[in-house]
């Protein structure tokens, strides 16, 4: 676990990884991952991995997502849990929320929902809860319409939880759709179930999910699953402040290993970003070239809190052969 200061102290739980297969990891993926396998294994974690595949799947971005992770010497232990197959899980949790009175249909479509949240009073983006008192026959008249998406009767308008970087953390949780219209388990259903499956009790991941964690904690409590520790990293930015993305030219390790460089060139540029400091070798002092190589010099305390503003990955990594 983390002390407050960030120090680490050994545990027996579980880290993880859980990218989305819809393309190929770009850098600011490969360097959260990276920090996620790290303070995994510095933690004396076990490190899984979670193939996130209810929503766009690009063919055979799976298979390479691992590979690219293999190739930096990222290793994980039992076999990847793959999403779409934990459908029973899912249908599970929502029995267990529905005993307990904590789940509604909802009918209201996208524009429904945006009109009623940019209402005065509405807190800005929480569904406000149209559907909540709904009798029996206003369902069954409107089920004829169109399927009903399941949502939680939510008890708590905000949530608290702990996060390596961000401290305290308090975030709105709203009535949060557990089940689409389609009959696909959401995101942060999802996620809740699997991580306690997976017996994780750390998780690093991008910034950009900070937001995110109050509903999922909350839904974990609701379910009686365990305490989570957060690190939620830093993103990768492109020059114009965005977030990293594939379209932003040679950010993929295909597109950089095509480009020229090897995987140790691309471990070491990551490196520098996090920063790491230069690992010593019988060939000398030089950045790590390998997931392992990084562990050996890797300390929570030195994670940098600030973006990594990615500007030419091809011209960076001369700079950080040297
Ligand atoms: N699948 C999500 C992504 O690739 C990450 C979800 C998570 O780490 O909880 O952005």
């Amino acid at each position: 676990m983390f002390t407050p200061s960030g120090q680490h102290i050994s545990a027996q739980g579980t880290g993880r990884y859980a990218p989305s297969p819809s393309g190929d990891l770009h850098l600011g993926n490969l360097r959260t991952a990276l920090y996620a396998w790290l303070l995994a294994r510095s933690t004396g974690r076990r490190f899984v991995l979670r193939i996130e595949d209810l929503d766009r799947v690009q063919e055979g971005s799976a298979r390479r997502q691992l590979d690219d992770l293999a190739s930096l010497g990222i290793d994980w232990d039992d076999e990847p849990l793959v999403q779409s197959k934990r459908t029973h899980a899912y249908d599970e949790a929502v029995r267990e929320l529905r005993a307990k009175g904590l789940v509604y249909e909802c009918f209201c479509t996208r524009r429904e929902i945006q009109e009623a949240a940019s209402a005065p009073h509405g807190a800005p983006g929480a569904y406000p809860g149209t559907c909540r008192q709904l009798t029996d026959e206003q369902r069954a008249e409107k089920a004829l319409d169109r399927p009903a998406a399941l949502r939680l009767r939510a008890e708590v308008s905000q949530w608290t939880v702990c996060d390596l970087f961000a401290g305290r953390y308090t975030d709105a949780v709203d009535d949060m759709v557990l089940v689409r219209n389609d009959g696909r388990a959401a995101y942060n259903l999802a996620v809740v179930v699997d991580d306690a499956h997976q017996g994780i009790d750390q998780v690093v991941r991008g910034d950009d999910l900070l937001s995110s964690t109050p509903r999922q904690s909350y839904l974990a409590h609701l379910l009686g699953l365990g305490d989570i520790e957060y690190a939620h990293v830093p993103l990768a930015l492109n020059r114009d402040g965005k977030r990293l993305a594939k379209r932003d030219g040679a950010v993929t390790m295909a597109r950089l290993r095509d480009a020229g460089l090897s995987c140790a060139d691309i471990a070491r540029l990551i490196a520098q970003s996090m920063p790491l400091r230069p690992v010593r070798t019988s060939t000398g002092p030089h950045l790590p070239e390998t997931a392992q190589q990084m562990l050996e010099v890797f300390s929570p305390d030195a994670i940098s809190h600030d973006p990594w503003t990615v500007l030419d990955p091809l011209m960076e990594s001369s700079c950080a052969a040297c």
